[in-house]
């Protein structure tokens, strides 16, 4: 029997991406397909989106709401570009803007975002509760699978205002604790839930609407994107003020890992570089190397080149790395980096980079085709993350022989083996873990990192073990369906 899940998220790749979140969502629908899930993905209506259903004019309008919490709205039908079904949230009047998923160009988020998000749950809820009727029957959903604040709301409609019409399960997914949707209480006038939801367990949060807060009180499984992340929102530090409601919840939270996209990220057939290669013809990625040195400037040399590829945040440890640019270029390394964020840590890295002409080259921007370069032809990846819930450009790093150094935490932990002396006796070590993000930490990582690659063939052992690890979509897939099934059981 075929499971029937309505997977709702504010972005999705190829339609729309600002983060890791898109690149999940985007690829949930075809690693559920293999283990009998059939998921079709609900996205808010921005340009982009409707511009994939041919500007919507052409879509096929499944339900119309006179007022979704106040505003026009219709769900229209069609498919992701890979085929799989996509449902698409069409009210002009809360998507139909120029500028981002959640903020204006000016980085700004949008005052209206508590009722933006707020409608895409209650419309997600409908839907999985059976709104749309074909031929006197209701097509609902089994479950309902909301990610991040942004969709959260979607089980809390579900278990306050139930359609009712079909029976539906639910699952939220924490992508990111950080981000967690907190708006002033007036919202809860306007958001059309009962007074009973106004509580400590439900929406409430610190005096006004938590969204997150609201779907993690009332789905039926929580899941966050690794065990290591699964566990540190279990304490302070980790889980911003909702760690409490995460002990709670106990067993109701799972840990799966993301997957990549093995379509996208293979360096065998990857066409945005200029020599493609797996770890059978290793010698075939020095022409990327060579190529990179070339578009940032770098002088050649046999030393490694560390790349980073990252929102310059503080959560991805980007205001320690300005301090160790003269450590890693006093060891013969040199830095290519690629990112966009907070404007004083751009400022921060443009001047390191003034320092050191030839030795470290700046990117300001998102670009994802020179991201693919860029792990083919750097030597290592540099994450130095204080949390990190999976990463993904760790995997993509491992994939591409492009080894990672990462902090030890969240997904990062997980997914890389350190090259501790002990791994590598056993040979199966493929990047280097450090612990804590500080000067010390970082500096010590990026010594070990260059003495590593000194000895050719021990790093050409690390390039091949990390090549040939598989972070595809297939353990997590299987998983995400038994979850599922469980729920169903
Ligand atoms: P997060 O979602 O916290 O930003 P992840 O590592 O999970 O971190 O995912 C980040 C995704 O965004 C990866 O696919 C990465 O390659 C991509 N990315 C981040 N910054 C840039 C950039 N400046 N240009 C191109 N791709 C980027």
């Amino acid at each position: 029997m075929t499971l029937k899940v309505l997977s709702v998220a504010s972005e999705a790749v190829p339609l729309v991406k600002t983060g890791g979140l898109a690149d999940v969502a985007g690829a949930l629908p075809a690693a559920l397909a293999p283990h009998g899930v059939e998921m079709t993905t609900l996205l808010p209506g921005y340009p982009a989106v409707l511009a994939a259903l041919g500007g919507g004019r052409r879509a096929k309008v499944l339900h119309a709401w006179d007022s979704l919490l106040g505003t026009p709205a219709r769900l229209l039908a069609g498919s992701l570009p890979d085929g799989h079904p996509l449902l698409v949230l069409d009210a002009p009047a809360l998507y139909s803007r120029e500028g981002g998923p959640y903020a204006d160009a000016a980085g700004i988020d949008w005052a209206d975002n508590w009722q933006r998000f707020a409608a895409l749950g209650k419309a997600a809820a409908e839907i999985a509760g059976g709104v749309i009727v074909k031929r006197g029957k209701p097509q609902g959903f089994d479950v309902l699978h909301a990610h991040d604040w942004q969709a959260a709301m979607a089980p809390a409609y579900l278990r306050y205002v139930p359609l009712g019409a079909v029976e539906c399960r639910s699952v939220i997914t924490i992508h990111n604790m950080a981000f967690q949707g907190w708006f002033a209480p007036e919202a809860f006038d306007r958001i059309e839930l009962p007074q009973g939801a106004w509580a400590l367990d439900g929406v409430e949060y610190h005096g006004g609407v938590g969204m997150l807060k609201a779907g993690l009180s009332s789905a039926d499984a929580i899941t966050t994107v690794s065990p290591t992340y699964a566990r540190e929102i279990r304490s302070a530090a980790f889980g911003m003020g909702l760690e409490g409601l995460i002990v709670e919840r106990g067993t109701a939270v799972h840990g799966i890992l993301n997957g990549i996209d093995t379509d996208v990220w293979n360096p065998a057939t990857d066409t945005a570089l200029a020599a493609r290669y797996s770890h059978r013809n290793l010698d075939r990625r020095r022409a990327n190397k060579r190529a990179l040195e070339e578009e940032f400037g770098l002088d050649q040399g046999d030393g490694p080149i560390l790349i980073v590829v990252t929102r310059l945040t503080w959560q991805k440890g980007m205001d320690v790395l300005p301090e160790v640019l003269d450590h890693l270029v006093g060891l013969g390394g040199r830095l290519a980096l690629l990112g966009s964020g907070d404007a004083a840590l751009e400022r921060a890295l443009i001047d390191g980079a003034a320092r050191h002409p030839g030795k470290v080259g700046i990117r300001i921007g998102y670009d994802e085709a020179l991201s693919h370069r860029m792990q083919a032809g750097g030597d290592a990846i540099l994450i130095p993350s204080r949390f990190e819930p999976c990463g993904l450009t760790q995997l993509y790093g491992l994939a591409y022989g492009c080894l990672p150094v990462v902090a030890r935490t969240g997904g990062l932990a997980d997914t890389v083996i350190d090259a501790n002396p002990a791994a590598l006796a056993a040979g199966c070590a493929t990047g280097i873990q450090f612990d804590g993000v500080t000067y010390d930490a970082l500096a010590a990582a990026i010594t070990r990192t260059v003495q590593l690659h000194r000895q050719p063939d021990v790093w050409e052992r690390l390039v091949k073990n990390a090549m040939k690890c598989d972070f595809s979509w297939t353990a997590s897939g299987r998983a995400y369906a038994d979850l599922y099934a469980g729920l169903l059981a």
